[in-house]
């Protein structure tokens, strides 16, 4: 076994290799960016190097930059983790010429899987199932055209280069084909540099599923398969093992299929084969098929580990140091159920935007695995994936695995961003989804219903009312000796662009009355036993953090209110309306406006890259630039001024 290995990666699964390498006696060495000096991955390690800037382009993309850094520590192996340089050959490579051990696929194997177009001609070699469509190298688009028009609408264009959903446009009917084609390959073009598309039919009720496969460079096991078809936009939001409804002989199938994927590449190492499956009318061993191959850990790779009872990361760390694989097919088997939800920190109301912020409070209960890579005080900063956490639980049966993520959900306490916590409850409360009627399309068709949030109730505005006046404490020593005065304040509060005043009177150490404007009061207990907290007609008020002028309650996903000084207020809210703002934080990819130039409203005045999406800011009005304040390539935070419009006045005079 190694002695010493490098993560060249960050966040959570900076951490989670880090947990497994050490429990094995390995120690690690971390690397880190400017922004992340004091990451929880850097804390996790023996030992970390400084590799360079923010940006994942001057540090975590620096191939010889942390190659470098693993032979000044006596590294003797990487482990790329996921994403960044996880599936780049030209960097396996390198740290093979360097006399270091990949931990991870050869080079060669990792480009076989590359590129969609040649990894399903290879496929279909070996004889596994890929979905029909056209997948050559002409080009052409009225050719294109003619393939599409042959495989019959529904299509599905796809980059060949492509990953993270970006360059897939769906194509209903022959009439879209021609723009879908030309936004796929413009995408394509800028996100991989590669423009070429291949045309695929589209699978209606289409069911993601997944098969978690392990090689040791010429044999390799199956670990059975995730179900990943919660996704939003093509990006997976709730996992499971193994699939809702799957028969065991679609199973062994779709097992011997992967098995047989990972052995025609010599493939060593953790991988996962894709496979779109229909789900219409039940799952059948001739009803899946390849989709693409990812040649590295995978995000979701804990429910596998949470019903095999198998630690990935220690096999990805055996198999490389050259020994055998631990395990063989018989001996592997299936135990109970495992869910994986992803807590992102975005902003579900404005169409999950991308945030940002300091996370002042995280607190994760008892009876689930919280993977992580930020901890209490940490920020969610706008260089990098804004995921805050993992939640994984397991169980006997699905029906309890939920229960306990739906408990897990509920008991997730986060405090300094927005998040997605209300939305995954929501999504773990659907009936569809509790039942196992799962497909790709789930989470679009009831939208509505799984963002809607929980309004703050009387009881709350009470409660963080007496909260934001300092009430809620604990009784001061001295509590008997004072001589207690109805006293009454007020505050106001701000939650989910509503304002109201609350009214409180002090009525003992121990009971207030608290009036939210327009409605009733109510009379708040302090709860017997000691530091017990406080009730409200019987009912335990939840939990509370205050950060600055933010109080949170953990009621359901978190209710935030804005405790808001009247002074302040006067002051802002003058000079809105002319200012283009960042939406989200992310890369200026182009500027469209220049100084003295008349816009009218709806012009696309600049283009945002945030999270693998590029939104474009509109100006909101008719007018005159007055001053553009980014340049193309710049990175911002949310809230960044970029474009600021003359006065309407100034513009009369
Ligand atoms: P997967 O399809 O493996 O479940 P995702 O859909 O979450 O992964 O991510 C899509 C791509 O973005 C993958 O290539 C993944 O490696 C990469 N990625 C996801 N999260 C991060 C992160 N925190 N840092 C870097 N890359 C990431
Ligand atoms: P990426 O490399 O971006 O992850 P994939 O080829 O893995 O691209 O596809 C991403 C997602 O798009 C899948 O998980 C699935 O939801 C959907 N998808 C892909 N191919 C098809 C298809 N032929 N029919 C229906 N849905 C598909
Ligand atoms: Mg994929």
């Amino acid at each position: 076994m190694f002695q010493t290995i490098l993560i060249a990666n960050r966040g959570e699964i900076a951490c989670r290799i880090a947990r497994t390498a050490r429990a094995m006696g390995v120690r690690v060495v971390a690397v880190y960016s400017d922004a992340d000096a004091g990451a929880a991955h850097v804390a996790a390690a023996d030992r970390a190097v400084h590799i360079g800037g923010a940006a994942p382009a001057d540090s975590y993309l620096r191939g010889e930059r942390i190659i470098a850094a693993a032979l000044e520590s006596g590294a003797e192996a990487i482990h790329p983790g996921y994403g960044f340089l996880s599936e780049n050959p030209e960097f396996v490579e390198a740290v093979e010429a360097a006399g270091l051990v990949f931990i991870g696929p050869s080079a060669a194997a990792i480009r076989k899987m590359g590129l969609k177009d040649a990894a399903k001609a290879l496929m279909q070699e070996a004889g596994v199932p890929v979905v029909p469509g056209y997948h050559g190298a002409e080009q052409a688009p009225a050719f294109l055209a003619e393939r599409a028009a042959e495989i019959g609408y529904p299509v599905l264009i796809k980059a060949v280069a492509g990953g993270g959903g970006k360059g897939m446009r769906l194509v209903t009917h022959a009439q879209a084909f021609d723009d879908a084609l030309a936004s796929a390959q413009s995408e394509a073009q800028g996100a991989f540099g590669n423009p070429a598309v291949l045309i695929e039919k589209y699978i209606e009720q289409p069911r993601h599923i997944e098969v978690q496969v392990f090689g040791d460079g010429q044999s390799a096991v199956h670990l059975f398969e995730r179900d990943c078809s919660l996704q939003r936009r093509h990006q997976k939001v709730i996992e499971e093992a193994p699939a809702p409804g799957m028969p065991e002989a679609v199973r062994q199938a779709m097992g011997r299929a992967a098995v047989r994927a990972a052995e025609a590449i010599g493939y060593a190492g953790a991988g996962t084969i894709e496979f779109i499956v229909d789900g219409a009318g039940g799952l059948r061993e001739d009803g899946f098929w390849f989709m693409e191959m990812n040649t590295r850990l995978q995000v979701e790779h804990p429910v596998t580990e949470l019903i095999t009872g198998v630690d990935l990361v220690e096999w990805q760390l055996r198999v490389a140091a050259g020994q055998p694989l631990p395990l063989a097919q018989e001996d592997l088997q299936i135990s109970g159920h495992a869910f994986e939800a992803r807590l992102y920190a975005e902003d579900v109301a404005k169409g999950f935007l991308p945030a940002t912020g300091t996370l002042g409070h995280l607190a994760f209960p008892d009876g689930c695995r919280a993977d992580s890579g930020v901890r209490s005080g940490d920020a969610i900063s706008p260089f990098y994936d804004p995921m805050i956490a993992k939640i994984i639980t397991h169980g006997p049966s699905r029906d309890i695995a939920l229960a306990r993520m739906r408990a897990a959900l509920a008991g997730t306490q986060v405090a300094g961003s927005v998040t997605n916590l209300g939305f995954l409850s929501a999504l773990c409360a659907h009936q569809g989804f509790a039942a196992g009627q799962v497909d790709t399309g789930l989470i679009a068709r009831d939208q509505a219903q799984l963002v809607a949030r929980a309004a703050a109730q009387d009881v709350d505005w009470a409660q963080a009312a007496a909260a934001a006046l300092g009430l809620l404490g604990p009784l001061p020593e001295t509590a008997g000796f004072h001589l207690w005065q109805p006293m009454a304040q007020s505050v106001v509060l701000a939650h989910e662009g509503l304002e109201r005043r609350v009214a409180v009177q002090v009525l003992g150490p121990d009971r207030l009355m608290a009036t939210p404007e327009g409605g009733a009061a109510l009379c708040l207990q302090r709860r017997a036993a000691a530091d017990a907290g406080w009730q409200v007609a019987g009912e335990i008020l939840p939990h509370w953090v205050r950060l600055g002028e933010d109080l949170t309650l953990f009621r359901g996903a978190g209710l935030c209110f804005a405790v808001i000084d009247p002074l302040q207020r006067a002051a802002s809210g003058a000079a809105a309306g002319n200012v283009i703002e960042a939406p989200m934080p992310g890369l200026v990819r182009a500027v469209f406006a220049a100084p003295g130039q008349s816009v009218a409203a709806g012009d696309r005045l600049a283009l945002l890259e945030a999270m693998k999406m590029e939104h474009a800011l509109l100006a909101a009005r008719d007018g005159t630039v007055a001053e553009v304040l980014v340049a193309a390539g710049a990175q911002v935070e949310a809230g960044a001024a970029l474009i600021r419009l003359e006065d309407e006045a100034e513009e009369a005079a």
